[in-house]
C-alpha cells in the first residue's frame, strides 16, 4: 500500500494538523483553544491501537485515567457543558481476545462516571461489533455515559440500531475500516443515504444522535431534514484537521436549519510512534493525501 512507503518523518509532517500533539498538556491547550474561540466542543483520544505487550495496556489504563482527571479539574472545563469527553478504542486495552478488553474499560467508564466526564467507545473493523455494542450499551445501563458507533457501511448496522437505548449517545459513521463486500456495501453514496436514514430512526426512538461526517451534503441533509425532529439530541462531530471549520460554524449558529451542538475528535499521541500508525490509516483511505505527501517529499530542493 502507498501509504507505507512514507517515511515516518514524512507522516509526522503529515500529522500536524490532525494531532493535537504528542501530549496531554497539548491536546488540553488545543481543547480549550477550540471552545474558546470556535465554541466547539472535542473528544479526546489517545492514539494507539492494537496493543502487542500487557504493560502497554497497562500504560493506556493510567494513561486514559490521567486523562479523565485532568478533564475533571481544569478550570477551563469547569462548566459540564464546555468539558471535552474522551474516546477509546477497545483493542488498546487487549493483548489477547476481545473479553480481555472489558474489564479495563468499565475501570474507565467507573473513574469518568465520578469525574463528570462522558466516555465513547469507538467502533473498530467488523469483528469488534458485537463486543462494542455489548460492553457500550451495558455500561450505559449501569448508569454510565458512555456512548459507542455504529458504521453504516456494515449490512448489520440495520438491525444493530434496535440495540441502542433510548437516552444513550451513538455517533453514526459510515466507517474508516474496509469490509469485504460480503457484509458491507461498498458504495459512499449508500453509506450516506443510511446515515441520514438511520439517524432520522435513532432519533424517533430517542436516541442521541452524533453524526460524524464532513460531507457537507450529507451534513446539510441530516440537519435541515432529520435535525428538527428532535434538535436537543442532536450534535454534530468532525476530525481535527479536517478543515470544515466554516460549515462547524454555521451548524452551530443555526444558518442551515436548530442550532446544534458540535464537536472535533482531537487525537493525541503520548510519543510519536502512535501517530505515525494512525496517520498512516488516515492516509490509507485517502490517497489523495499520500499523493500530496510523497509529490512534496519528492519535490523537496526542486
Ligand atoms: C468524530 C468522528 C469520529 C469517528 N469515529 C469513527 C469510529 O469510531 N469508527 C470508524 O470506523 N470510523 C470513525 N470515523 C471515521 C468515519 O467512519 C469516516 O471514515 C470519515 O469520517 C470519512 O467519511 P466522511 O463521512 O467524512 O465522508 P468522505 O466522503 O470520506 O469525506 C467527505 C469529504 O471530507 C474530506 N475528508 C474526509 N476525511 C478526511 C481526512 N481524513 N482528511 C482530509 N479530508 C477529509 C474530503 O474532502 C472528503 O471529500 C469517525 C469520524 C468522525 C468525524
Amino acid at each position: 500500500m502507498l501509504s507505507r512507503l512514507v517515511p515516518a518523518p514524512m507522516v509526522r509532517w503529515f500529522a500536524r494538523p490532525y494531532v493535537a500533539g504528542d501530549s496531554l498538556d497539548k491536546a488540553l491547550d488545543v481543547a480549550a483553544r477550540l471552545w474558546r474561540d470556535h465554541g466547539a466542543l472535542t473528544t479526546l483520544d489517545v492514539l494507539g491501537e492494537e496493543v502487542k505487550e500487557k504493560a502497554r495496556v497497562d500504560a493506556n489504563v493510567k494513561l486514559y485515567a490521567s486523562v479523565i482527571d485532568a478533564l475533571g479539574r481544569d478550570p477551563r472545563f469547569a462548566e459540564v457543558a464546555a468539558r471535552p469527553s474522551v474516546s477509546l478504542k477497545p483493542s488498546a486495552f487487549t493483548v489477547g481476545g476481545h473479553e480481555e478488553a472489558r474489564a479495563p474499560i468499565a475501570q474507565l467508564a467507573a473513574h469518568a462516571h465520578d469525574r463528570g466526564v462522558a466516555l465513547t467507545v469507538d467502533m473498530e473493523d467488523r469483528r469488534w461489533t458485537d463486543f462494542t455494542i455489548d460492553l457500550a450499551v451495558g455500561l450505559f445501563e449501569r448508569g454510565n455515559d458512555v456512548g459507542t458507533v455504529l458504521q453504516t457501511r456494515l449490512n448489520r448496522t440495520e438491525k444493530d440500531l434496535a440495540r441502542i437505548p433510548p437516552g444513550m449517545r451513538l455517533r453514526l459513521v459510515i466507517g474508516i475500516y474496509p469490509e469485504p463486500a460480503e457484509v458491507a456495501t461498498t458504495d459512499k453514496w449508500a453509506m450516506k443515504e443510511r446515515m441520514v436514514s438511520f439517524a432520522r430512526r435513532l432519533l424517533e426512538r430517542k436516541v442521541f444522535v452524533e453524526f460524524g461526517t464532513h460531507d457537507r451534503p450529507t451534513v446539510e441533509r441530516f440537519v435541515r431534514e432529520v435535525a428538527p425532529l428532535d434538535p436537543d439530541r442532536c450534535e454534530l462531530q468532525m476530525l481535527l484537521g479536517v478543515p470544515r471549520m466554516d460549515l462547524l460554524a454555521r451548524v452551530r449558529k443555526g444558518a442551515l436549519g436548530p442550532a446544534l451542538p458540535v464537536r472535533l475528535y482531537v487525537p493525541f499521541a503520548d510519543g510519536w510512534d502512535d501517530a505515525t500508525a494512525y496517520l498512516r490509516r488516515r492516509m490509507a483511505e485517502s490517497p489523495s493525501v499520500t499523493w500530496l505527501v510523497l509529490r512534496n517529499l519528492f519535490s523537496r530542493g526542486r
